[in-house]
């Protein structure tokens, strides 16, 4: 039945969640209330009828304010003019663009019509836009005109779309929609296609008989090696995930959510934009890009109630020099993810945000993405030290190298199970058998369970160090070493070594105006934690490499630190 388990009376993790039983680190989530059957049109018909005119979105650097029935508006237009260009059920339709309107606006006109959605990152060179595009069979694609250091349209051109507007190289691409000023020889621009919508209006089908189980997303993950896959996910995936995620907010409409992490990734098109759209929360969008400032003005011009950000966004937050200056006090709510959120972090956050009733989440692309978030009310030193507890209708499972259930507390791998699991890596079966078996999804992130069911990542299973047979994982030492009053971010990692197998290296970004020294972090570490976890090599940086959504990217540190010290790479794990 459509629109059944609509979003109502939201389940919250803490309602009805089962603890774990006979002491083995497995959770399931509160099925008190039903799965929704809505597709992700569905939702914005339903937030266009209850909120019309109250804000749906504002786009501070393009200063552009819709209301719920505007930004429907603006979607019916663009739908029509998608389907003028052909566009039907199940083709795919690329979005290559920083945080514009034309992306919110594409998400839900895709969606009208069926659409698959394919994300491509707002980082990626010629080679990844070229696999990506071919990949996934794109046949339009939105691109900005460029994004930091990036001329996306002369990327285009480099792969040989000229003025025909094709190229050999991407043989299923029929158009280019250019978010360009100027226009461009063989691209569409956005306002043609949106003429060509309001001349066309009634070339648009009738909302299409949609499945909530068909594809309606490609969303490719980060993935360090290897080319990037084709995370493919459901209308059923990400609204529910949507909905459980704003419940664990408590979000509403009386909500205003301010938005600095990039809508390409999970965290921005569902965690903040499907979240408001089911809740009828404002969005507030500070900019195309990451900006602390902009980030904190506009929180506090627009008054948000919430603020979502990975770590390294909040700590440029708190780190700004102008922080002191802005007037935070209507922030409530919001979350923190994507990566290890430093206890010390969350607890500033808590205080000098005002953010009392911040929640930590976490997940992966591939589960839609959230798995485990905590609550409002979860006890303090659960909602800065854990990620909570398992969200409604998922089932969690902490295995060993054999694929045996581990004890409360012991590590091992996590693996999710339920509604949020992908439908598979976009023509990838093997890949996606290798990542998903039985219905689990195999996560690569280490994670203990606690007796009442809250998780703690504890490190990725190939970011684990191995010290003369000691097991190390790097999150320990950079909880511990943040905690020094001059640290404002680091990262831990190995690197092969003759005598001991591996050696631990940590890259320190200390906090605006203080120097330290190795010895300095070398004492801190003396007598709190034992000997062989103290890094043995400490190198101090301006930035930490990490990717757009804020992941470090310890590849990078290690390949840089093997090649300082002549490491060869043929004795890398
Ligand atoms: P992505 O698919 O880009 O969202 O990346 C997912 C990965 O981010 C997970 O597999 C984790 O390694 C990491 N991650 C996400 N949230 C958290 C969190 N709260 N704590 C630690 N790691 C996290």
């Amino acid at each position: 039945m459509k629109m059944s388990g609509s979003f109502g009376s939201i389940d919250s993790p803490g309602s009805n969640s089962r603890r774990p039983a006979d002491n083995l680190s497995l959770v399931r989530g509160s099925t008190a209330t039903l799965l929704s059957d809505q597709t992700v049109y569905d939702v914005l018909c339903g937030a266009a009828g209850r909120w019309a005119d109250r804000d749906a979105a504002l786009f501070v650097e393009q200063g552009i304010r819709w209301t719920w029935s505007g930004l429907h508006r603006q979607v019916e237009l663009a739908a029509a003019g998608f389907a003028r260009l052909g566009v039907r059920k199940g083709d795919r339709v690329g979005i290559w663009s920083p945080n514009r309107c034309e992306w919110l606006v594409t998400q839900f006109a895709t969606a009208r019509i069926g659409a698959i959605l394919v994300n491509i990152n707002p980082a990626y060179r010629l080679a990844e836009l070229e696999y990506t595009l071919n990949k996934a069979g794109v046949s339009v694609v939105v691109s900005a005109a460029g994004f930091k250091t990036s001329d996306y349209l002369q990327m285009l051109r480099g792969l040989g779309i000229g003025p025909s507007g094709r190229s050999e190289k991407l043989p299923h691409l029929t158009t280019v929609v250019q978010l360009g000023d100027e226009p461009v020889a063989g691209m569409l621009d956005w306002n043609s296609l949106l003429d060509a919508g309001t001349a066309h209006t009634a070339d648009l089908p009738p909302p299409t008989a949609m499945n909530c189980r068909e594809a309606i997303n490609i969303q490719f993950t980060s993935g360090t090696t290897g080319a990037p896959k084709g995370a493919t996910l459901t209308h059923r995936n990400i609204v529910n995930n949507a909905g459980a995620v704003a419940g664990c907010m408590q979000l509403s409409e009386n909500d205003s959510l301010c938005i600095p992490v990039p809508l390409y990734h999970c965290f921005g098109m569902v965690m903040s934009v499907l979240a408001c759209a089911v809740t009828g929360a404002r969005m507030v969008f500070p900019g195309e890009a990451f900006d602390a400032r902009a980030t904190l003005a506009a929180v506090e011009a627009e008054k948000c109630t919430a603020l979502h950000g990975v770590p390294t966004m909040f700590i440029a937050e708190l780190e700004h020099p102008e922080f002191a200056r802005f007037n935070l006090g209507s922030l409530r709510t919001g979350i923190m993810a994507g990566a290890p959120c430093p206890v010390e972090v969350m607890r500033r956050v808590q205080t000098d945000m005002h953010m009392r009733e911040v929640t930590i989440a976490y997940g992966m692309t591939e589960t839609s993405p959230v798995s485990f978030q905590s609550a409002t009310d979860d006890p303090l030193d659960k909602r800065v030290s854990t990620v909570g507890r398992i969200l409604p209708h998922l089932e969690v499972k902490v295995v060993d190298v054999e694929g045996r259930i581990v004890a409360i507390g012991e590590k091992g791998e996590l693996c999710t199970r339920g509604y949020s699991v992908m439908q598979g890596y976009w023509n990838d079966d093997e890949r996606t058998q290798e990542a998903v078996r039985d219905g689990w999804m195999h996560t690569g992130d280490l994670a203990t369970l606690d007796s009442d069911g809250y998780c703690s990542i504890v490190g990725r299973v190939k970011d684990m160090v191995i010290r003369g047979g000691e097991n190390v994982y790097p999150r320990e030492i950079e909880e511990f070493l943040f905690r020094h009053p001059k640290v404002a971010g680091v990262q831990v990692f190995g690197i092969p070594d003759q005598r001991y197998g591996e050696e631990l290296c940590a890259w320190i970004v200390t906090k605006p105006g203080v120097t330290c020294t190795g010895e300095e972090i070398r004492s801190f570490c003396r007598d709190q934690i034992a000997h062989y976890k103290v890094p043995r090599h400490i190198r101090f940086v301006d930035e930490l490499p990490v990717t757009v959504t804020g992941k470090p990217q310890k590849f990078v540190m290690r390949e840089a630190m093997m090649s300082e010290l002549g490491l060869s790479q043929a004795v890398t794990r």
